[in-house]
Order: C-alpha cells, then structure tokens, then sequence
C-alpha cells in the first residue's frame, strides 16, 4: 500500500504570526477529531502530512511541529536554488534547509514555471539537486487550459516527467527504485489551480496512471502521485478513491485547519474517529 500524502502549499501567505496561529489550530482539531483513538494517526493508511509555508516562516513551524510530537507533519519550501552556495542573490540553498530542518521541497509548481519562468530543464536540475542533497523533491507537473484543449495533455505531461527523469538517469547512484520511488509527483493542471475547477476525477487518475508508466515497475508501483487543482471537502472522496492517486497538494483550502482537516480525513481510508 501507498501511503497517502496530504500537503498544503500556502503560497505567498500567512505571516509568522499566522502561521504559529494554524499550527495551533491544527493539531488542537486534529487531536479533537480523533481523540477516542489517538493511535488511528499512527496506522499506515493515515496520511503523511505536509506543511509548505514562505520561506520566512519556515524554521517557526519545523520548530513547532517538532515539539508536537503526536504525529509527524513534516515541512516543506515552495522552492529551492539549483546550486549549492554563491553569488545567487535572493536564492536559498538545500544545504541552508536542511540546516533548518527542512527536508522536502516543492519544484516545478505551475507559478514557479508561469511567472518566474522556470523551464522543464531548470525543474529537472533542482530535483536532481534535491535528489543528491538527500531532500524529497515534490515535482509539480500538469498543462495549461490551452494545451488541454488543443489535446496536448499527455504529450505535455510526458514531456515534464522525462526532462526528471532523463536528468536523474543521468547519475547512476541516483537511478535506483529505492532512490527514485522517494520522488514525489503532483500532477496539477495549471486551469484547476486556484480557479475552484476539479479535474473531473476519472481523468485525473488517467493522467496520474499515464505518469505512473513512465517509470520503470519498480519504482511505478511505490511511486506517489498527487492530485492538485482545487481540491476541497466537497471532492476529495472522489479523487481519493482513484487508484493512481496518493493524495493531494492543496493550495486553498489548506489555508483554514478546518477544511484542510476535512481532506486529511478523505485521505484516510478508515473512518475517522468522531470525539
Ligand atoms: C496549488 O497551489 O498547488 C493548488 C493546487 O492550489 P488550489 O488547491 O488552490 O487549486
């Protein structure tokens, strides 16, 4: 089994402040949801949990989260340098998060590639950055409105996962099944992001399942593949029960621990526990 993954991308919001606010807020919910049963967080089929604040706010909540030692929520950057240190003014390097103790890393989101013009070759050379520092890369993939209407969803998917891939076959130490099936893949088509428009969920899983065959069986088959585009309540269940889906990367409605909550619980095969 899969184990699911649930990670929210805050983006450029929450302040220090606000940040130490959700945290709070979170694990008191979480903790009251499944308060009769507080081991059910512990069983495999809960989901891992992951937070991505700015990058200001990122050691207050590694900090945080360490001291709340229920559960594991891990924290994860929205970006990371491709090189390890120098003159790359405004930059921030793997080796300063995992001083930090960060240890995950969002590459390649749709903004990242929309407005700061990071190309496939650029995303490939970070994860493999990420991959030689020891750091889970996040690899956000997924096509525009245009691509997909023109019908060039898959060739553009495709496209994204083999500039990854042929970076990291490249290193021999790397292209390894227990090395690669650490990556992580969100397959998040650029129109559902933030726009409230889900990728009906069969489709979904049909792209997250063509993503999939792109990697050896080894490693396709431990491989964990996100959702992402405008996952809430509302739909997470439906995703969810897809088969080539490991979960979600959420923007929006990680932003409240209530509806964020609401989708770890989707995640989550078992029923959850209701104090
Ligand atoms: C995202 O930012 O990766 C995202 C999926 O955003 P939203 O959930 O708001 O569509």
């Amino acid at each position: 089994m899969r184990k699911p993954i649930i990670a929210g991308n805050w983006k450029m919001n929450k302040t220090i402040g606000e940040t130490q606010a959700f945290f709070n807020a979170f694990t008191d919910a979480l903790t009251q949801r499944f308060s009769n049963k507080p081991e059910t967080m512990k069983q495999a089929g809960f989901p891992e949990l992951i937070l991505s604040p700015s990058y200001i706010s990122l050691y207050t909540l590694v900090n945080q989260a360490k001291s709340w030692t229920t559960l594991q929520i891990a924290i994860a950057a929205q970006n990371m340098s491709a090189y390890s240190h120098g003159a790359y003014t405004g930059e921030v390097s793997a080796l300063m998060l995992q001083d930090i103790g960060v240890n995950t890393v969002i590459l390649g989101h749709s903004e990242r590639r929309q407005y700061f013009n990071e190309s496939d070759d650029a995303v490939a050379e970070k994860t493999l950055f990420a991959f030689e520092q020891g750091i889970v890369p996040i690899v956000c993939v997924g096509e525009t409105l245009e691509e997909r209407e023109s019908g060039n969803t898959d060739q553009v998917v495709i496209r994204q996962i083999n500039a990854v891939l042929s970076a990291v076959a490249a290193k021999a130490d790397l292209n390894h099944p227990d090395k690669l099936c650490n990556l992580v893949i969100a397959y998040e088509p650029v129109w559902a992001i933030g726009t409230g428009k889900v990728c009906d969920a069969a489709e979904a899983n049909r792209v997250c399942a063509l993503i999939r065959s792109q990697f050896d069986s080894g490693v396709a088959e431990r491989l964990r593949i996100l959702y992402g585009g405008s996952v809430k309540a509302s739909n997470a269940d439906e995703l969810f029960a897809q088969p080539d889906i490991d979960g979600a990367l959420v923007g929006g409605a990680s932003l409240e621990a209530d509806s964020f909550i609401a989708i770890v619980s989707a995640a989550f095969q078992q029923e959850p526990v209701v104090a």
